[in-house]
């Protein structure tokens, strides 16, 4: 093992990685926010550690062709970056949006490798999908993309190897689709080659609540260590998806109301309190917008190409998508008095929103961290698979809530240990990186 400096450089992420600005920028402020931990443990910088931090193990990028209903070729593009196994076999979501590239997925997987080391299970990060949009195909086109690009995927995933499962675009639908491709293509069900499968074959009962529940047992977390609780605060949150409608569920658990969601199209506001079960109807069943909403709910209103930041509220939540969230919808915020702001989504907040939030003493919770209970549960789903079990509702909710919380103290303890106390993002990138790094050394170069 070559001799540690004093305080190692960070290597230069921005030049190497200058084709992909999005990755780079977000694996460059990570790399800085670790500074206070290496300085004090610069062993864990040794034999090229950060260097390879910020290298996927591998990349790929493969043809998707399918035919639609009409009979017409359509070529898309596939990508799976291999991040990190230093923990474990490969593990992230796949997401088909017409937006994705090469870019996003690196800084997504990169993110990943963090987060997962953040759950203490045996999960390396990965991240994949395709720029095949879902949105108004027909379930035949739906399965005929699937199966085209699980064609080519299958050679490269497995219950050891590389674990996908859903994200934007990919729900229990297509995870059936890419799971019976796979299993026709490989001959045998393997049930830990992909996680989010319906508990009927192989899933884990609260993988599909697991992301919106982790997410508010840890904005709990936040507001118990101010002496707050979620009991009569007002909430918004964004997206109507599978992370946003399940934070919306717990939140009303745990006695909060929530004021607001939105989809791509705008901004629903109900001054009363969504109506979870219309929501769910919508969204879940009709797959249709959330304009529908106002049929039977007069008093609510649809905000065309609006967002949610608007809304007074205590809580929010951003569960749609990357860059959702900029530093003046952070003010208006602030200025209407918001007290906890937890990331659902991967990246929704831009650095400077982030830098607003902190400066104002409003309590952060970095997506890395706060959502990382849907990997986790997928973690526990492979358990479960791995042991031919099935567990209780209740024993992998409660699982679930332990593991929230052990991430949110992991993160408090180490951004408190290294002089960053109340940071909770560098807490969780200093948690996740000692882990990953220590495993990387232990197991050596080539
Ligand atoms: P999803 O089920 O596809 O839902 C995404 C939601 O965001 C939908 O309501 C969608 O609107 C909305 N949306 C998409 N693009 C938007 C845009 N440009 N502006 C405003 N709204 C937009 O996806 P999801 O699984 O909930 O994932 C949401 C986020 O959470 C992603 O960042 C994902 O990476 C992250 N995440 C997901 C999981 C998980 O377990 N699923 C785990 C960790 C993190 P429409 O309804 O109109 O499509």
């Amino acid at each position: 093992m070559s001799l540690p400096a004093a305080s190692p450089s960070l290597p230069d992420v921005g030049r190497r990685w200058a084709q992909h600005p999005v990755f780079s920028a977000e694996a460059g402020s990570v790399l800085e926010t670790l500074r206070p931990l290496l300085e004090r443990h610069p062993e864990l910088a040794s034999d090229g550690v950060l260097e390879r931090l910020i290298e996927p193990e591998r990349i790929l990028m493969f043809q998707v062709p399918w035919r639609d209903d009409a009979g017409v070729v359509r070529v898309n593009r596939g990508f799976r970056v291999q991040f990190s196994s230093a923990l474990g076999p490969f593990k992230g979501g796949l997401r088909f949006h017409p937006d994705v590239d090469l870019d996003l997925f690196l800084s997504l997987a990169f993110e990943q490798v963090l987060k997962n080391s953040l759950t203490g299970l045996r999960l390396g990060g990965a991240k994949g999908g395709s720029d095949f949009d879902p949105s108004g195909r027909s379930e035949a086109e739906v399965s005929r993309f699937c199966i085209s690009f699980m064609t080519e995927l299958h050679h490269h995933i497995g219950a050891d190897v590389d674990v996908p499962a859903g994200d934007i675009g990919v729900g229990a639908r297509e995870i059936g689709f890419l799971f019976g491709a796979y299993k026709r293509l490989v001959g045998r069900f393997e049930p830990g080659a992909l996680t989010g499968k319906d508990p009927t074959w192989g899933g884990s009962l609260v993988r599909r609540e697991a992301t919106g529940y982790g997410l508010v047992y840890f904005v709990q977390e936040m507001l118990h260590a101010a002496g707050e609780d979620l009991a009569g605060l007002r909430a918004v949150v964004s997206g109507s998806g599978k992370v946003a409608l399940y934070a919306i569920e717990k939140l009303r658990h745990l006695g909060a109301e929530v004021l607001a969601c939105s989809d791509r199209f705008g901004a629903l506001i109900d001054p009363g309190g969504l109506d979870l079960a219309a929501l769910k109807r919508l969204k879940e069943v009709e797959r249709a917008p959330l304009t529908g909403y106002l049929e039977a709910h007069p008093r609510a209103r649809f905000l065309p190409g609006a967002n949610v930041w608007a809304q007074p509220c205590e809580v929010a939540l951003p569960c749609a998508t990357q860059g959702e969230l900029d530093v003046s919808d952070a003010r208006r915020l602030i200025a209407n008095g918001v007290r906890a702001v937890a990331e659902g989504a991967n990246l929704p907040c831009s650095a400077d929103a982030i830098a607003a939030f902190q400066g104002a003493g409003v309590a952060f919770g970095p997506g890395k961290a706060a959502n990382a209970g849907g990997v986790a549960t997928s973690g526990l789903e492979m358990q479960q698979n791995a042991a031919q079990q099935a567990w209780s509702f209740d024993e992998v909710d409660a699982r679930l809530q332990a593991i929230m919380r052990d991430i949110y103290r992991h993160s408090r303890e180490a951004a408190e240990r290294y002089g960053r106390g109340g940071d909770l993002v560098a807490g969780a990138n200093m948690a996740g990186f000692e882990r990953v790094a220590r495993a990387m050394l232990d197991l050596g170069v080539g």
